[in-house]
């Protein structure tokens, strides 16, 4: 009797534990035991002032409570209010904009981006190419649209951007498929904060060029930009993206645009999934079947999210006070950074290239055991297949030194 399963065959044993709020609930119980003085939670992937406290940005506060009733209440067209969507786009690229068609649909966050472009630009049972260091939503999104992921090394032996690996698994897949959906989650890369240079795009870009000489074949890059306006100057993390204007019809550029980081406005479920091609029939294409798919998914965007970015993309001055406060965070979390990676230096701690961003990863063999030894200390980070991971996003700055000096000893 305990084999029966109502589900459908390919939802069957479908679960899976989420090691983040596993471990924040032990970290939790340790601050009620002990004190939060006494506990580093390195947990969770939100944004959190030296105070341990969760940091909004008090100009988006302060529009979103100006918001007019209906304006939150009432539903968004399926595809996103046209000045959200105009907004997004804007704030994706700043000066930085390819010279393409560019399409834009709302999705419920940078989530809602990658799965349709997952679903919509892969073929069922086939694979879409993601990092071995990588958001682990991924893999769960791909599961969820009867799709696979197959991965490439991120960094090579000199932990730099390992090409080699990612043109070897690309050519793999596009003999075996005609569709292929590459993802590169850059700037300030989670886990790692790796963010892939301008000369490395071009490198990268360059590839995908010559493997679309073949015309059977199509290839999505889908840049996950979720931790952007954390990366560094402005214009500067977003030197790259021209490199998407004048491509083959048979490469799309998809950029996953999230309010969560940027606004701190996680809970709030927007984003936008960003089309960019030389083919205005691409373009259309691309809105045409993503619309599809938020009709048949979860429908409509959250109205009061998408109406918050139009006030603040209508008002330079509020764009600004919104970038400023932003820019406070990402200066603190830059510190925690410097910190950490200084003081792993000096221990010999080998931590993946950390270059910006919410999270630090150490590489390690067991990185259950690493957790473990750490917890025991009242160190609390999360494993994930290759190592281990550091929300320094959520670690107020005095608890940062002496963490490496930590994590190296529960490697011993
Ligand atoms: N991509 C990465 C790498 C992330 O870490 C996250 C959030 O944690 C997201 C995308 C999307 O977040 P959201 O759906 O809240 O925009």
């Amino acid at each position: 009797m305990s084999d029966f399963s109502m589900t459908a065959s390919h939802a069957r044993g479908k679960y899976e534990e989420d090691a983040v709020f596993t471990i924040l609930k032990y970290a939790q119980e340790s601050i009620a035991k002990y004190g939060r003085d006494q506990v580093v939670n390195a947990t969770i992937g939100t944004l959190f002032d030296d105070n341990e406290r969760f940091a909004a940005l008090a100009t988006v506060d302060e529009v979103y409570r100006r918001i007019p009733a209906v304006e939150i209440m009432d539903y968004a067209p399926i595809s996103g209010l046209p000045g959200f969507l105009e907004a997004a786009i804007n704030f994706t690229f700043y000066n930085q904009r390819p010279e393409a068609y560019i399409e834009a649909i709302a999705t419920p966050g940078g989530c809602g981006a990658v799965r349709n472009v997952f679903y919509n630009y892969t073929e069922q049972g086939q694979a879409a190419l993601i990092p071995d260091w990588a958001w682990v939503a991924y893999g769960s999104i791909a599961r969820e649209n009867r799709l696979r992921v197959e991965s490439y090394q991120l960094f090579d032996r000199d932990n730099r951007f390992n090409l080699s690996s990612l043109q070897e698994k690309v050519r793999a897949l596009l003999k075996v498929q005609d569709n292929l959906v590459i993802v590169l989650n850059t700037p300030a890369h989670n886990p790692t904060g790796y963010s892939i240079s301008v000369t490395e795009w071009s490198a990268i870009m360059s590839f995908l060029r010559d493997m679309a000489s073949d015309q059977d074949k199509r290839i999505v890059v889908l840049v996950d930009i979720a931790y952007l306006d954390y990366a560094g100057e402005r214009e500067e993390v977003r030197r790259f993206m021209p490199l998407f204007g004048g491509l083959p019809e048979n490469v799309l550029g998809a950029f996953a645009f999230s309010m969560s980081k940027s606004f701190s406005a996680y809970g709030m479920r927007s984003g936008a999934l960003i089309g960019v091609s030389q083919s205005r029939e691409i373009a259309d294409e691309f809105y045409k079947v993503n619309s599809f798919s938020n009709r048949g998914t979860w429908s409509n965007g959250t109205r009061g999210a998408q109406r918050l970015l139009m006030e603040i993309a209508g008002d330079s001055q509020l764009t600004e006070a919104v970038n400023a406060e932003r820019n406070i965070y990402r200066h603190l979390v830059e510190k925690r950074g410097e910190i950490f990676m200084r003081e792993a230096e000096a221990v010999g701690l080998d931590v993946c290239p950390y270059q910006a961003g919410f999270f630090i990863s150490v590489p390690a063999a067991e990185p259950e055991t690493v957790v473990a030894r750490l917890q025991q200390e009242r160190v609390f980070a999360v494993p994930l297949e290759k190592g281990v991971r550091f929300a320094i996003c959520s670690v107020p700055t005095s608890k940062i030194p002496g963490l490496a000096a930590r994590t190296k000893k529960a490697m011993a």
